[in-house]
């Protein structure tokens, strides 16, 4: 129209910022156009507005939620909302009024008529329509306006001035399948205004197929409204025939299928993980083999969301540039997390692990408070050893303490205490302080105050330099850096909103908080920065952002049922017959379960000019069968394609591969790696490696080097646990168990770091009810007389309980008195159970150790003689010196016959030895457990074993418990000299305190 008139004014009007790019992108290639703008709805609004010389504030999304928050808030204050009013401070219910008032808007529907038109509606609808006329109120008494308000604005400026766009010699309105009646109005108050108007939509004389639905119905919209004189231009001719044929024949009801060629091409994928590095896989073949830009190419989904991070993951492993319109959720950088947890300290009492999260964070500098590099780790320990759990309070008591204590000397097979103490405890606590002075917000400010304190926190000056600790990790800081921009961004806009709200309120900082939160979690961010508009990239977005953009590549991800088309649902606050009957009044709105997506896929497949790709996942995330979308069945009717099934060990030529680690992988499922890759070598062998380390995890039993037998070290262990190395029954028990537990927990002592907990553990319960029965059974002179234990048994619990928190390092819980009374109700009963279990037995020794400091317990065994140590909890006499030995138990699992026989439980056999043997108490004649909170003897009765073992040995009574013993202590101790530690959970599962449980491939939870 304008040939060789390059400095025309033109302006371009198109759905999207891509969009725009993308046209600017073929001007560009067609030679360039000087005088042309390409613009959206919302620009267009804007430049009409300045040319009429109307400024006007225009409310971002931030600012405009705040305000329908502050309408419902002001008409619950007035009593003018009930219905809504168990739900008005919900986001999602605040989000979903804003959206009606902007589709109001759009409808050019005023709260008045809006009103008026509802009549005697339920309350439901005349709710939203009041907070819709409060929220206008409040903008307009503000002299703001929004961004549909911008465009009732502009069309009224339009209406008014009829000259003010006479220089557009042409406007052109390109890549739209629908209009608003806003956007319909502005048109048509342009249409006189501009030299010409030009509208282009897709279709063709016969509108009839389903594939031109909204069209259709856009076309008649658009012929009421501004009569245009339609003109057909001529099919584009440059596509491959089978992608002609998608645009002609797509849910046509009579088409003859063509061959796909290597143009189409569908693929089933396990997952949806797979789908998303299939579909970029694809991406970089047409790129490396069919000339390809980045730019060229775009993935589009119906729903960006669940293959978002699997995308972003795979791009990086494939080195390809990538540029996801929607962006990353801001709450998941790990920059604003770490801010977000800065600034819950205070209102969560400074508990241990966000204190410790934070002090270790590397987003913070926290050398002004007197924290360095290590420090969280002595918290860490310190928190251990005092057991601070929350509040400044417990920090400042619990290093205080440390401060003061004297760090014992470390027991054999004690870990030494690791807790600061002395000076580096006071300096911990000076520190502690000196955060807390930092992080002290008010108790209540206006928004604007809380804000510029938060800020300030993230600072140079008074805060913890985020910035610059961000910019310290190159790899990292453009992502971080873009992250806090975008938070800055969010806390200025909600200093803006509050700025607009009439009389807004000052907030606790609680409530900051929440609206600080609120407004991280809706937001996104770009993770390249600036970046992600500059440069080649591949264009990844969802259907609405990719509409009217046309690239030489298209993958089209989601091709799943429940995906696409998307299920309609009903919209609870404007239900469908509350949208009809609008209608009948003349209002414009729109049915919302009217379905027209074949148009919008139609138009997703259309985007493809030289490939397209169509995924779909055929596993859902539950494991089940998924079935495909009908439209990847309607696309099967009219182009020749057998789809391509993917697994995540399906074969691929290796020239297919489109990473590094790709390319390993596949030649470990082909067994070899060829030649031409030897510069690959090094990370070949170590994947190799790996393999057979997962296999050997694998296999159903634990066998060989790889998991658990370690002949490796059988030299170091003999040493270690050669003829002079005393064991404990205790930590053979745990080798009979299973292996590898011994290995990590008694060989390695690598322990469980378990964060302390109000209230003590089973191992401190049992700690204070030994020390209370020794000491009751101490303190009598004859332990038969049951009145005299009882009576000593309420001042020696109150002695033991007294000091035990300190002692024993747990800090009480709330319920701590009515546990103390709890246990000395079960000591009580146990001593009355325990007096009638006597039977003419008395205690002889109390807590009698053997092998710690004098002689060990030995026994001859298969491994050779064997020296044992321990502390036997009680041996009981009788007339004729015949022992009964007793181990007080708390708990009660593993207590059976079975237990014995199966070499489980020796403590109580091995006692019993010690007793006869090396304390020369008598004869052993008994053993058994005693459960202290059931107040009985375990079934386990050394006495009572009679047991045939698979071999044919029968074992009877205490000998063959002494000679089964045996037995196992010389099994265990070969198998800890040979370096035999192979996993193998035990009956009923992993016990709770293995602490290879955390990482261990063959637990099972008991
Ligand atoms: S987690 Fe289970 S199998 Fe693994 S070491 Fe512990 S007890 Fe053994």
């Amino acid at each position: 129209m304008l040939a060789g008139r390059p400095l025309a004014t033109v302006w371009v009007v198109v759905p999207t910022r891509t969009g725009a790019e993308s046209f600017r992108r073929r001007l560009a290639v067609a030679g360039g156009a000087m005088g042309a703008s390409v613009l959206r709805f919302d620009d267009l609004y804007t430049e009409v507005l300045a040319l009429a010389g109307q400024f006007i504030p225009v409310a971002d999304e931030a600012v405009v939620h705040r305000m329908v928050r502050s309408a419902i808030d002001s008409l619950h204050a007035r009593a003018r909302l009930a219905y809504y009013t168990p739900i008005r401070r919900s986001p999602g219910f605040v989000r979903a009024m804003a959206e009606h008032i902007a589709e109001f808007k759009r409808a050019m529907l005023p709260p008045d008529q809006l009103l008026e038109a509802l009549g005697e509606a339920p309350p439901r609808l005349r709710e939203m329509a009041a907070i819709y006329h409060a929220y206008q109120e409040g903008l307009r008494t503000l002299g703001w306006a929004d961004r549909e308000g911008a465009g009732w604005l502009a069309v009224r400026a339009l209406q008014n001035l009829p000259e003010l766009l006479r220089s557009v010699e042409l406007l052109i309105v390109d890549g739209f399948d629908s209009f608003s009646p806003l956007q319909l109005e502005a048109l048509h108050a342009l249409r006189t205004q501009v030299g010409a108007l030009r509208i282009t939509l897709c279709g063709e004389h016969d509108m009839s197929r389903a594939a031109y639905r909204r069209f259709d119905r856009t076309h008649r919209m658009v012929t009421r409204r501004l009569a245009p004189e339609p003109v057909m231009l001529p099919p584009a001719t440059m596509r491959p025939a089978a992608l002609t044929q998608i645009e002609r024949r797509l849910f046509a009801a009579d088409s003859q299928p063509v061959d796909g060629g290597r143009e189409v091409m569908l693929l089933e994928a396990q997952t949806q993980a797979l789908e998303a590095r299939e579909a970029l896989r694809w991406i970089k073949a047409r790129i490396q083999r069919d000339d390809l830009d980045p730019s060229d190419c775009a993935i589009i989904a119906p729903d960006l969301r669940p293959y978002q991070a699997y995308l972003r993951e795979a791009a990086r492993e494939f080195e390809l540039p990538v540029r996801l319109v929607l962006g990353d959720a801001l709450a998941t950088n790990p920059a604003i997390a770490a801010i977000l947890n800065l600034l819950q300290l205070p209102l969560l009492e400074w508990p241990r692990r966000l204190l410790l999260n934070v002090v270790s964070s590397p987003y913070f500098d926290l050398g002004r408070c007197g924290l360095v590099d290590g420090d969280a780790l002595e918290l860490e320990e310190a928190a251990r050893a005092a057991q601070v759990i929350r509040g400044l309070d417990q920090w400042r008591d619990g290093l205080a303490m440390l401060a003061e204590a004297v760090p014992p000397a470390a027991e054999e097979d004690e870990t030494p205490l690791r807790a600061p103490s002395g000076a580096t405890a006071r300096r911990l606590a000076d520190a502690i302080d000196r955060l807390a002075d930092r992080l002290r917000p008010a108790a209540e400010a206006a928004l604007a105050e809380h804000a510029a304190w938060v800020l300030e926190r993230l600072g140079d000056a008074e805060g913890f330099a985020v910035e610059r600790q961000a910019r310290a990790v190159p790899e990292n800081a453009p992502r971080d850096l873009a992250a806090l921009e975008a938070l800055r961004q969010q806390i200025d806009a909600l200093v803006l909103s509050e700025r607009a709200l009439p009389n807004p309120l000052r907030l606790t900082y609680r409530e900051f908080i929440d609206e600080l939160q609120g407004a991280v979690n809706a937001a996104t961010y770009q993770p390249e920065g600036e970046q992600t508009w500059r440069g080649s990239r591949v264009y990844i977005a969802d259907l609405a952002q990719a509409r009217g953009v046309p690239f030489p590549a298209v993958a089209l991800l989601g091709m799943a049922e429940g995906l696409f088309p998307r299920p309609l649902r009903e919209d609870p606050f404007l239900t469908d017959n509350d949208r009809l009957a609008l209608i009948d009044r003349g209002l414009h709105l729109e049915p919302r379960l009217r379905s027209d997506q074949q148009t919008v896929f139609y138009e997703a497949v259309t985007r493809a000019e030289r490939f397209l790709l169509l995924t779909r996942p055929y596993l859902s995330p539950e494991g089940e069968a998924w079935e495909p979308s009908p439209y990847w069945q309607a696309l099967r009717e009219v182009v020749r394609v057998e789809p391509q099934k993917v697994r995540s060990e399906s074969w691929l030529a290796l020239a297919e591969a489109a990473s590094r680690s790709e390319l390993i992988a596949q030649a470990l499922l082909r067994g070899s790696l060829p030649e031409d890759y030897e510069e690959l070598g090094g990370t070949w062998r170590e994947a190799q490696h790996a393999r057979r380390v997962l296999e050997a995890r694998l296999a159903r039993q634990a066998e060989g080097e790889l998991d658990g037998r370690t002949a490796d070290l059988a030299p170091r262990l003999r040493e270690a646990y050669g003829p002079q190395h005393v064991f404990s029954p205790g930590r053979l028990e745990t080798y009979g168990g299973c292996r590898f537990h011994f290995f990590i927990q008694k060989a390695l002592e690598l322990e469980e770091l378990a964060d302390p907990e109000e209230g003590f553990d089973p191992a401190q319960l049992g700690t204070m009810l030994h020390e209370i029965l020794e000491e009751v059974y101490a303190r009598v002179t004859d332990a038969a007389n049951l009145e005299a234990l009882i009576e000593s048994l309420g001042p020696v619990a109150e002695r033991v309980f007294a000091d035990a928190p300190r002692r024993l390092g747990f800090r009480p819980s709330p319920l701590w008195e009515a546990e103390r009374a709890g246990l000395v109700e079960d000591l009580r009963q146990t001593l009355h159970a325990l007096h009638a279990y006597a039977s003419g037995f008395h205690p002889v020794a109390l807590e009698a150790r053997f092998g710690m400091d004098g002689e060990p317990l030995r026994l001859a065994t298969q491994a050779g003689e064997v020296r044992l140590h321990g502390i036997v909890d009680r041996v009981d006499a009788d007339a004729g010196g015949r022992l009964r030995v007793i181990d007080y138990k708390t708990g009660s699992s593993r207590l059976a016959m079975r237990d014995l026989e199966e070499g489980r439980r020796l403590q109580i056999t091995i006692y019993g030895l010690a007793a006869e043997q090396v304390l020369k108490l008598g004869t052993l004649a008994e053993g058994a457990y005693w459960k202290i909170r059931q107040a009985e003897a375990s079934a386990l009765k050394i006495e009572a074993l009679d047991f045939e073992s698979q071999g044919g040995q029968r074992y009877t009574g205490v000998t063959g418990a002494a000679d089964l013993a045996r037995e196992y202590v010389g099994q265990y101790v070969a198998g800890i000299r040979a370096g035999d530690f192979r996993p193998a959970p035990p009956e009923g599962g992993c016990p709770a305190y293995c602490p290879a449980r955390l990482f261990c491939w063959r637990y099972e939870p008991a």
